[in-house]
């Protein structure tokens, strides 16, 4: 039996001080809901205070990127030690905003993956395709090459400590949700790649989440598939009511 997992992607959104306000309304609302795990991905700036305001909660926190070295003279990058020792147990890697503004690739995803599991912390490795490719009949294609790369080198131990977000770029943010069918065909597809490469207990263990416009009204549908195993959650997640209701679906 796999366990839900919910992750919030804050994205660039909310000060310190409105992530901590977040989490003081949004923790009691979560508190019963232990059929699942809670993440909540602030902007770098809040992690401090976000860490110290879920303390005691069952609201995890995690980044939303990191660099793959351990420290150096990289301005303006986080390493992964530097999140678990400031009490993250949890980060993003390869959303399609950094693929598409910062030049994330499928080989820079792997190497922060290796990254993130050596320090403890749990990536939630995001792969997807673009519209263009989904017209083109190219979704698995695209799925498969960013699997391929992204997981690069990474064992099957190292994997069981991994969660995938398939996130379709044209749901995302766009209010144009998968429909729970097309989102399970992907997860399927995601599933049996993961067989293919690490056997079919990894496979059977791996969490999927599924990302793009994910709101109270079109969780249902999509829990009720049958690889879908949570939801990495952009907008809906900054209004704790909203998230709280996408949780205890
Ligand atoms: C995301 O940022 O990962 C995301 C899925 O955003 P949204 O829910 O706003 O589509």
């Amino acid at each position: 039996m796999r366990k839900p997992v919910f992750a919030g992607n804050w994205k660039m959104y909310k000060t310190p001080a409105e992530a901590a306000g977040f989490l003081h309304d949004f923790a009691p609302l979560v508190a019963e809901s232990s059929h699942a795990e809670i993440v909540v991905c602030p902007p770098f700036i809040d992690i401090a205070l976000s860490v110290e305001a879920a303390r005691g909660t069952n609201v995890a926190i995690g980044a939303q990127d990191l660099f793959w070295l351990k420290e150096g003279a990289y301005t303006g990058e986080v390493s992964a030690p530097m999140l678990a020792a400031a009490g993250c147990g949890w980060v993003i890697v390869g959303h399609s905003e950094r693929r598409q503004y910062f030049g994330e690739t499928d080989d820079s995803v792997c190497k922060k993956t290796i990254a993130a599991v050596a320090a403890g912390l749990t990536p939630i490795v995001c792969v997807g395709e673009r519209l263009d490719e989904r017209e083109g009949g190219m979704t698995e294609n695209v799925l498969a090459v960013q699997c391929a790369g992204g997981l690069d080198g990474i064992t099957a131990e190292q994997f069981s400590r991994i969660v995938i977000a398939y996130e379709p770029v044209w749901a995302i943010g766009t209010g144009r949700t998968a429909t729970p069918e097309i989102a399970q065909h992907a997860h399927r597809f995601l599933r049996d790649q993961i067989r293919s490469r690490f056997g079919d207990t990894v496979s059977q263990a791996c969490r999927i989440l599924y990302g793009g416009s994910v709101k109270p009204d079109n969780i249902k549908g999509l829990m009720a598939q049958p690889d879908l195993d949570g939801a990495l959650v952009g907008g809906a997640s900054l209004d704790p009511v909203s998230f709280a209701s996408i949780i205890n679906f």
